[in-house]
């Protein structure tokens, strides 16, 4: 089966338009039920899907995630879902997109951080009686007057949401410098994991709070998906970190969510907005195969577990009852995938392993990542 697509690139956009005898902005309301069938709310049952044309002729296609066992500030809204999507493909600037239910109050305020969100201009498909394709582009000033944004509070030369940003956080070992601080005892060199949540808080657009963050998420084929956080003027409509990986999954076309089992985030030591709990909390609960453990990291043996204490940068051996969790791999030859994640100040956790020959050494089968 095909894996779910929430971009397509522009001469792809360009012969579907042809194909279908419609302009590139037509085809974007028509693209929306296609959209709406990827939406994961599993609470509300409620599917919504939102189509952006990005300034360079692609389609960029966002859902609502819902999350059981979670509050439900923790949800993605479709428009959120597009733009983070936009942003992990590098597009500068949506200045149209279609969406099946009116974007909420969350949704006008969010999209107010991007430059010129003043036109960006909106189709709604769905009429109040239900399903229908139909109405006409509408710029998002007649969907929130008295507006209040980015230009109220920041000077002209900040950069916006979808606009480069680079926060200059480097690794600094628990040392405050020069008023450039990053999470405590981050090795950026032990993994790409990390590498990538430490790109991911410099992209990060937080200019109210000053507290970019980022985090990288792995799954089970040893896929790397990284979100930043962004912030809203308003505080409340910001994303965190952990959703705009989610999104980076899903949009790559993730599957289950118990595939992840690795996290790593990357914020500021101390930082007044700190994601550490939340982001923890989330993959925990969506994940619940991985295990939270500080500072350490696992590799499954028959019979007993080879650990990594990433603080104290040594392998340890703990019995595999220690941890509560027995091996799944009926041969006793095998070292298999060990679903643990940790997420937090000097705990980075986290490994992915796949399955290996038990000839090899650690050594070996750590090297892949
Ligand atoms: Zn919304």
């Amino acid at each position: 089966m095909d894996r779910p697509r929430f971009v397509i690139e522009a001469t792809e956009v360009e012969s579907m338009a042809k194909k279908s005898g419609v302009s590139i902005l037509e085809l974007l309301p028509s693209l929306v039920k296609s959209a709406k069938k990827l939406a994961r709310p599993p609470i509300s049952k409620y599917h919504v899907g939102a189509v952006g044309l990005g300034s360079n002729g692609r389609i960029f296609f966002g859902v609502n995630l819902e999350f059981p066992g979670l509050p439900l500030h923790q949800s993605v809204h479709a428009e959120q879902f597009l733009i983070t999507n936009a942003l992990i493909n590098r597009e500068s600037q949506i200045n149209y997109f279609a969406v099946s239910s009116a974007p909420c109050g969350h949704c006008r305020q969010f999209l107010q951080e991007i430059r010129g969100a003043t036109d960006i201009k909106i189709l709604i498909t769905s009429s109040d009686n239900g399903e229908e394709e139909g109405g006409e582009f509408k710029p998002i000033s007649g969907f929130l007057p008295h507006r209040f944004g980015p230009d109220d509070l920041l000077e002209k030369n900040v950069p916006l949401l979808l606009e480069p940003h680079d926060n200059g956080l480097v690794e600094c070992n628990n040392v405050y410098s020069n008023g450039i601080y990053c999470n405590g005892n981050v090795d950026i060199g032990i993994g790409k994991l990390k590498i990538a949540a430490f790109e991911a808080a410099n992209a990060s657009h937080a200019p109210y709070s000053g507290c970019p963050s980022g985090v990288a998420i792995m799954d089970s084929d040893g896929k790397v998906y990284k979100g930043s956080y962004t912030e809203s003027a308003a505080y409340n409509p910001s994303l965190g970190p952990i959703q705009a990986a989610l999104v980076a999954y899903i949009a790559s076309g993730g599957g289950g969510y118990e595939k992840i089992v690795a996290g790593v985030l990357v914020e500021k030591e101390g930082a007044m907005v700190g994601q550490e709990g939340t982001a923890m909390l989330l993959l925990k609960t969506i994940s619940p195969q991985c295990t939270s453990l500080d500072g350490v990291m696992f590799v499954f043996d028959y019979g007993k577990v080879l650990a990594y204490d990433l603080v104290g940068d040594k392998w340890f051996e703990k019995p595999v009852q220690d941890i509560g969790i027995s091996s799944p791999s009926g041969y006793p030859d095998d070292l298999v995938l060990g679903h643990v994640a940790a997420i937090g100040k000097n705990s980075l956790c986290v490994v992915w392993v796949d399955w290996v020959a038990s000839d090899e050494s650690n050594d070996e089968c750590c090297s892949s990542w």
